[in-house]
């Protein structure tokens, strides 16, 4: 178990805070900033115990010189200013005299937010990704800022980077925020230790995005529901035809493998939604075996039925991927079918992790029916697919 905010004595002391304010900016104005409230409750907590606080967060990529004029985080800490109703010194550098200056004059409670992490990926032009690579001399100085360090950005959590690897092994004391230890909870309840039934939903595009995922799942789950673009190529595996759909005929081998091995936990959908093209007007229905001409963009009705019920009596459900092209208004009806399945579960534990499904969900105004949504897309995926997140091994065990 790693060290939480509970764990660690942070008063007075000089605390260097990962955090993800990675927010939409549109011609220097945030249009959403979601992942700027989520981090409060760590920052407050800290100046409630008289921390010194030093807050790092990257934005966006820089893979130029160029794009450091638009990607400042400057807006972001005026933001915070504004939500915390306080003070808040930016340092428009990633290291240096003004940033170690200003750190020294902090007192209790005062905050620093220092320049995008990922300025350091391009210097003088030339693109070293010092902090995308966590370069060893970075990760070092940061560390000698501070003296404790708390990993609250979750979305960069399956990432090694100097702003959170690279500090938290060169500190002497370390944890993780109040942000990440709830998805970390949320996470090993839905995917370590779920209550049986656990039925897992996968959906999305394609396969090869999956394949960890399904791997460590099958070994999990009670039963895999497979919708999206990616049952076309376990269709094709049966033998079915599957006209003109998504298909990864280098795929197909492996969809055959799991459906071998799965003995009956796959479950995959029984009709079809289609249009000729991949354009949102009406749909027309089929089996499993589509005409010639026409493409899936979703599960059909006897599917959604047919999820619904296999989702009766689930005390886990976790979720990863729409059921057909949700983006359309007329292939959107499998994911809204299964969103409001599982939104509407008694009792159950209900996890959707990250990405589509997670917008889909809050979109479709069900976030509040889902026991917990995960913020960060890639890292919740690395999970389920139950691989070590290096954001997380980095910090300090209990
Ligand atoms: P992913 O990022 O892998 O979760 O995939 C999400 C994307 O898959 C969404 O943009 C959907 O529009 C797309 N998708 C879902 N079902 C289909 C389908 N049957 N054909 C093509 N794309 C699909």
């Amino acid at each position: 178990m790693k060290k939480t905010l509970h764990d660690v004595k942070v008063e007075g002391k000089v605390v260097l805070v990962r955090v993800d304010f990675n927010v939409p900016i549109k011609d220097g104005v945030i249009t959403e900033d979601n992942r700027i409230k989520a981090a409060i409750p760590t920052i407050k907590h800290l100046i409630e115990k008289g921390s010194k606080i030093v807050l790092f967060s990257h934005l966006s990529r820089i893979k130029e010189e160029a794009d450091k004029a638009k990607k400042s985080l400057a807006p972001v800490a005026k933001r915070l200013g504004e939500l915390l109703k306080k003070e808040i010194k930016f340092i428009p550098q990633t290291r240096g005299a003004e940033l170690e200056t200003a750190i020294k004059s902090l007192k209790a409670g005062e905050i620093v937010v220092v320049e995008n992490t990922r300025f350091e990926d391009v210097a003088n032009g030339e693109v070293v990704k010092s902090e995308s690579k966590n370069n060893a001399e970075l990760g070092k100085y940061w560390a000698s800022l501070g003296e404790v360090f708390v990993n609250d950005a979750f979305g960069t959590a399956h990432r090694a980077h100097a702003s959170n690897v690279g500090i938290a092994s060169n500190i002497k004391e370390s944890c993780v925020g109040f942000l990440v230890e709830k998805e970390l909870s949320a996470l090993a309840a839905g995917i370590d230790k779920p209550a049986k039934p656990f039925i897992a939903i996968i959906g999305g595009a394609k396969v090869s995005d999956k394949i960890g995922v399904i791997d460590n799942l099958l070994k999990k789950a009670d039963k895999i529901l497979i919708g999206g673009g990616m049952a076309y190529t376990f269709f094709k595996a049966q033998g079915h035809n599957i006209g003109k759909s998504l298909c990864e005929e280098d795929k197909v081998a492996l969809a055959k493998e799991y459906l071998a091995k799965a003995n009956g936990k796959i479950i995959l959908p029984v009709d079809s939604a289609n249009n000729t093209d991949f354009k949102d007007s009406k749909a027309t229905f089929s089996g499993v075996d589509l005409p010639d001409d026409m493409m899936g963009l979703d599960i059909g009705p006897k599917s959604i039925e047919l999820f619904k019920n296999e989702l009766k009596g689930a005390k886990t459900v976790v979720w990863n991927g729409p059921m057909g092209v949700f983006e359309m208004e007329n292939f959107k009806v499998g994911t809204v079918g299964v969103c409001e399945a599982i939104a509407n579960l008694d009792g159950a534990f209900t996890l959707i992790g990250g990405g589509d499904s997670a917008a889909a969900a809050i979109q479709l105004g069900f976030a509040d029916k889902f026991t917990h949504i995960s913020t960060g897309g890639g890292a919740s995926l690395e999970y389920m697919e139950g691989k070590v997140l290096p954001g997380i091994e980095a910090i300090k065990n209990k």
